[in-house]
């Protein structure tokens, strides 16, 4: 299903407000799959927890092996896709597009209608992200929403936001912070976040 095809007028207020159709869909379908004896909450609930435990911080170590291989970084902004691919990683879109931060440009992403996000590299996404308030304001004042999170872009760097959906996911690739030569990518690996990789904060050596 083409999960843009319908209004998502009736989406907002994601952070506490009433479910959305997305949830109120799902979990219908989940209670159908139960009461059918296709699967079991049990099941369900496992399978989620697998998810993570199968390849922690699966996003962090991708982009990590990137910042020490230059081939393999090549391949990634080439074909994120088949680049994940390498790694036992199945995105769940038909294109990863990797967008990598430079000194004059910081990527954004966002999905303005949902909340599309490459969960198969960064898990499930995080409330903020699902919000109405984030899906719209960080396309108007992108350097606004990126302030709140801290994170001060300087006026001369670009900044671009990109809108995923159904067919198409983005991932952020930062730039490797200064004062980590000679550090393992496992070290690297555990100063990319989550948040840096869809680009509203930036790895931080000192973390
Ligand atoms: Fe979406």
């Amino acid at each position: 299903m083409k999960h843009h095809d319908h209004d998502h007028s009736r989406d907002r207020s994601f952070d506490d407000g009433p479910p959305s159709e997305h949830e109120i869909m799902s979990r219908a379908m989940q209670e159908l799959l139960e009461a059918k004896g296709v699967i079991t909450a049990e099941q369900l609930r496992r399978r989620m927890e697998q998810f993570d435990a199968e390849f922690p911080q699966r996003g962090a170590r991708v982009i990590a092996h990137a910042w020490v291989d230059a081939d393999f970084r090549q391949r990634l902004l080439v074909d994120g896709k088949r680049a994940c691919a390498e790694w036992g990683i199945d995105l769940e879109a038909d294109r990863l597009i990797a967008v990598e931060n430079t000194p004059r440009l910081h990527n954004v992403i966002v999905c303005t209608l949902c909340s599309c996000y490459p969960r198969a590299l960064l898990g499930m996404p995080p409330t903020w992200y699902k919000s109405e308030n984030y899906r719209r304001r960080v396309v108007r004042e992108p350097r606004a929403v990126l302030r709140e999170f801290g994170t001060v872009i300087p006026e001369e760097v670009e900044v671009r936001v990109h809108d995923s959906n159904a067919d198409m996911r983005y991932v952020v690739v930062p730039m490797r912070p200064a004062g980590t030569d000679g550090w393992s990518e496992e070290r690297l690996a555990s100063i990319i976040t989550r948040d840096a990789l869809v680009g509203v904060t930036v790895p931080d050596a000192k973390r």
